[in-house]
This record gives structure tokens, C-alpha cells and sequence, in this order.
């Protein structure tokens, strides 16, 4: 007997037709005699529907009361499972985070797990019930409802799983799994059988929107086998764990696109010490994150500086740097923002020096000019116009999934 926990998000209950079905996975996992610990997201867009509500009432409403307000959502849902599951005939209770024993920090609208105290669900497990825990919420050290920030139910699943030391945990969405490339863009993505933990974190922040991050964190933190896996389909999903035993064959998990890129130039620097250092010790100061950084060989005694940083820090990424342009002693900045990052993903690349060659012949082929390019151990990223985007995503995904 195992104990296993199952999450399922708001597309897989948004009706009573879709929380019967739901209730039937639950029950046909009870049956076979595993321990079921399930968490819940609130149904379909309660969670939008309510921010909107509020609004109306209060748009500058504190951060704990929207935290009381928002946690309602996902109690609904969990009293709504909890008596489908009822009617089909099972045992059945539902907790709130709080009664579940979720503690967090204090952060209001992005609380952190702290611990868990899980006494309760043992108890309610042992009286062989089935236990449904609402997503996304918890209680801080005031005894107030906080909760984890959007999307948060995905590491409601993981830190329960870790605590009860569950054998998997299954996370239950619309999509079958976590496929090579956007399935909506690339038409013959395919899905993989299993992910390392490190690609999934790759890729989810470069824009997969699969699972939360924090939550793969965690899976990799605890080593907790984690399954993506459809509620409507009903077949075997994505495993993202440590080690990916087919390694060997694929080096790439996949091919990601992230259009929240804004390229800065900075033109005319002197070329001597301490100049790169200058400019990034203020955009640090500032909180201005900076991913990719090339710098040009000097000609004469200057030389350029351009960089990357999220679409959201551009207006104050200007400001700071033209309010210090004498200090910094640059002649012209320019900003890019018709720009995207497109990124080849895969946990084997470090040994694989033509992985990188293998994407820039894809791009070479369809002619389509690079602006950056940047490499880790994971992934090798390049910067291209936008309006290549989906065409260079379908190049360089037929080079590496579909060699014939
Ligand atoms: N209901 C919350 C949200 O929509 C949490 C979740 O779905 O995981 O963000
Ligand atoms: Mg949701």
C-alpha cells in the first residue's frame, strides 16, 4: 500500500460533471488500496472572478483580507469533492490549509510553507479516510490565512507529499504531460515520457507554464517523484524526477520561448576597469535583474555593453541608467524590445558540444539572424526579432525530434 497525493487545478473541476470525474480518479485510487491525500484548486476562474469582486468593493483592499477572501475559493472546491466523493459511497473528509496543519510566513498574497504539521491528515488516513487539503493556502504564525501566490496549489501538493513521504505525487491538469515544445505552437511536440527535475525548472522559467516553479523546486529539494498527467485523458503522464534513465538517446527535453525580453545597449563606453561594474552594480541596486550580457571588443578606447532584463524593469532600467550617464560614461543607449528568447533545454548538453552548432544551422537554414546567444550546462539560449519567433521554434524542434 502506498500513499499518494493528487492534485487537481481548476480546468479539472470546474463543473459537477468535471468533479464527478475527478471523484472517480480519487476513488479508483482509493480502491486499489493506496492512502489518498488530494489537493484541490479553486474551480475554473473563481480565483479571477473573486479578484474582480473585490475590486469592485475595495481595489486597494489589504493583503490579509484578500488572503481570507481568495482562500474561499479552493474551500469550496474541496467541500464540493469532498461530497461527490460522499455520494459515491467513500469515505471522505475535506481540511482547510490551516486545519491541514500548513504553516507559512507572514507574506500576504505569497506566503512561503514553513512546515507542516501533519498529525491531522495521519489521524484522518488511519480512520481510512480519503483526505481533500485546499490548495494555495495556509496560516502564519498570527493565526491569520495566508496564501502562496498564483498557482500556488502545485506546491500545496509537493510540501504535503514531502511530509507524508508520499511514493508519488500526481498533479492533475488539462494537458497530458509535458511535451518538447508548446503543443500549440509546434505541432509535433512530443510528450515525454519522463523530465529531469533541472529541465522542468528550466523550462517553466523560461515559460512552459506547467507547473508552479517553487513546487519543482521542492520535488527536486525532497526528491519527491512527480507525475503531470491529464484528468481528462486518463493516460500516463510526464515523470519529472532527478534522473531521466533514457538520457543516453535524448539530450534535449525541449525548445522554449520567452518574449519577456527587453534588450539595452549602451554604446561608447571607455574601455578601461571597472566600467561593466559600474553599470551592473547600479542596475543591481535598483532590483533589476540582467540575464544575458555580451560585451563588443574595443575599437579605439570604447567599446558597447548590451544586456537583457524583463519587460516589467524596462521604463526603470532607463531612468536609473540615463539619470547616471556621466558616471556611467556612455554615448547612446538603445533599447530593443522587438526581441525573444528562444532556448534549447537539456540536461546532457554539457557533453554535447553540438547541440549549440545543431540549433544555429537550424537558424542558418531559415535564414533568420541571431542578436545574442548565451550557454549554461542546461540550456543554450539565442536572441532573435519576435517575428521569428514561432518559425525558429519549428526549425530547431524538427532538427532535434524529428530526425528522420
Ligand atoms: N486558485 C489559485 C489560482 O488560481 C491557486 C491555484 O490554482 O493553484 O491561482
Ligand atoms: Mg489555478
Amino acid at each position: 500500500m502506498a500513499l499518494i497525493v493528487q492534485k487537481f487545478g481548476g480546468s479539472s473541476v470546474a463543473n459537477a460533471e468535471r468533479v464527478f470525474n475527478v471523484a472517480k480518479i480519487i476513488t479508483e485510487t482509493y480502491s486499489a488500496g493506496n492512502d489518498v491525500v488530494v489537493v484541490v484548486s479553486a474551480q475554473g476562474d473563481t480565483t479571477d472572478d473573486m479578484l474582480a469582486k473585490a475590486a469592485e468593493i475595495n481595489p486597494n483592499a489589504s493583503k490579509r483580507e484578500m488572503d481570507v477572501y481568495l482562500a474561499c475559493g479552493e474551500q469550496m472546491s474541496m467541500s464540493l469533492l469532498a461530497m461527490a466523493i460522499e455520494r459515491l459511497g467513500f469515505p471522505v473528509i475535506s481540511l482547510t490549509g490551516w486545519q491541514a496543519g500548513i504553516k507559512t510566513t507572514s507574506h500576504h498574497s505569497s506566503a512561503r510553507i514553513v512546515r507542516i504539521d501533519p498529525e491531522r491528515i495521519r489521524n484522518e488516513l488511519d480512520k481510512k479516510n480519503i483526505v481533500i487539503v485546499a490548495g494555495f493556502q495556509g496560516i502564519n504564525k498570527f493565526e491569520s490565512i495566508t496564501t502562496l501566490g498564483r498557482g500556488g496549489s502545485d506546491t500545496t501538493a509537493v510540501a504535503l507529499a514531502a511530509s507524508l513521504k508520499a511514493s508519488l505525487c500526481q498533479i492533475y491538469t488539462d494537458v497530458d504531460g509535458i511535451y518538447s515544445a508548446d503543443p500549440r505552437i509546434i505541432k509535433d511536440a512530443v510528450k515525454l515520457d519522463e523530465i529531469p527535475y533541472d529541465d522542468m525548472l528550466e523550462l517553466a522559467s523560461l515559460g512552459a507554464k506547467v507547473l508552479h516553479n517553487r513546487s519543482v523546486e521542492m520535488a527536486k529539494r525532497y526528491h519527491i517523484n512527480l507525475e503531470v498527467l491529464s484528468s481528462f485523458s486518463r493516460k500516463p503522464g510526464t515523470i519529472v524526477k532527478e534522473v531521466v534513465t533514457n538520457m543516453e538517446k535524448l539530450h534535449v527535453s525541449g525548445i522554449a520561448k520567452d518574449d519577456n525580453v527587453v534588450r539595452i545597449a549602451l554604446t561608447g563606453i571607455k574601455d578601461e576597469p571597472g566600467r561593466a561594474y559600474r553599470v551592473f552594480a547600479l542596475l543591481s541596486r535598483n532590483s533589476i535583474n540582467v540575464d544575458i550580457i555580451l560585451q563588443s571588443i574595443g575599437r579605439g578606447d570604447v567599446k558597447d555593453i548590451s544586456f537583457t532584463i524583463c519587460k516589467g524593469d524596462k521604463e526603470k532600467a532607463v531612468e536609473v541608467l540615463n539619470a547616471n550617464k556621466l558616471d556611467l560614461g556612455f554615448e547612446e543607449l538603445h533599447v530593443s524590445d522587438s526581441l525573444v528568447k528562444v532556448s534549447v533545454v537539456g540536461a546532457g548538453m554539457i557533453d554535447n558540444p553540438g547541440i549549440a552548432a545543431t540549433m544555429f544551422e537550424a537558424l542558418y537554414e531559415a535564414e533568420i539572424n541571431i542578436h545574442m546567444i548565451s550557454t549554461s550546462e542546461i540550456k543554450v539560449s539565442v536572441l532573435i526579432e519576435n517575428q521569428y519567433a514561432d518559425q525558429a521554434m519549428q526549425v530547431i524542434h524538427r532538427k532535434f525530434f524529428n530526425l528522420v
